[in-house]
């Protein structure tokens, strides 16, 4: 059976519900490079005796559906690398992340599906992977990535609320107040205005990002130097 592969929504929602970090070690994620893991291995869906067997050590139901809300938890590379296809014992502690998961599945399961029917986090969603891949943000596409910051982050948890949202590796958003957008480049932690009137001199000529640490454009790293 192959590893099953997630949807853009069923990531977000994963992400979300369980406050944006590693489910193992704690380390806060990106949207981006996130890891989708499965608490009980997807593998044993090929092993259906071994399988009763892990779901009877829990206390799961015969009929728990290992590709669900239920089952599915945010990993980092490193973490969910580690653990490949192995099988917790049933300690407190997966227990406990299984009994969460459980009770965030409902949430989980109507954010994917709020996604899915609003055409503006698709574009949105779409914008964020294009400037992950591009290395720095274009207008339209910091406009796009503005709109996802401000329709999801209602949903964050209020654990993480007050922290910056990090879709990519490279990619912070960290206030949206007063017309100013803060982004942590690879540069550092850069602010600038936004918007439509924004003037020209106040673009990097290089990127055209508006991000600016003093004189630095904390996302390619040019001076200003006029
Ligand atoms: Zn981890
Ligand atoms: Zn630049």
């Amino acid at each position: 059976m192959g590893k099953r592969q997630f949807s853009d929504e069923e990531r977000y929602a994963v992400y979300t519900v369980h406050a944006e970090k590693c489910y193992l070690c704690g380390v806060p994620v990106d949207l981006l490079s996130m890891e989708v893991d499965h608490v009980i291995p997807e593998a044993l869906l090929d092993d259906p005796p071994k399988l009763a067997e892990v779901l009877a050590g829990f206390g799961l139901s015969p009929g728990f559906d290992l590709q669900s809300f239920a089952n599915w938890m945010p990993a980092c590379g490193p973490c969910n690398g580690r653990k490949r296809s192995r099988v917790f014992d049933p300690t407190p502690r997966i227990q406990l992340e299984l009994q969460i998961a459980a009770e965030k599945a409902p949430k989980a399961a109507a954010l994917a599906a709020e996604v899915v029917t609003s055409q503006k986090l698709t574009k949105s969603w779409n914008a964020i992977k294009r400037a992950a891949a591009g290395g720095y943000l274009r207008e339209d596409l910091r406009a796009a990535i503005c709109e996802f910051a401000s329709q999801t982050a209602p949903h964050r948890e209020p654990e993480v609320a007050a922290r910056p949202m990090r879709l990519t590796p490279l990619i912070e958003v960290i206030s949206e107040a007063g017309g100013i957008r803060l982004v942590r480049g690879p540069y550092g932690v850069g602010g600038g205005p936004v918007g439509p009137d924004v003037h020209g001199s106040f673009r990097c000529s290089t990127c055209g990002h508006t991000a600016w640490n003093g004189a630095r454009c904390v996302v390619c790293g040019q001076m200003d130097d006029d």
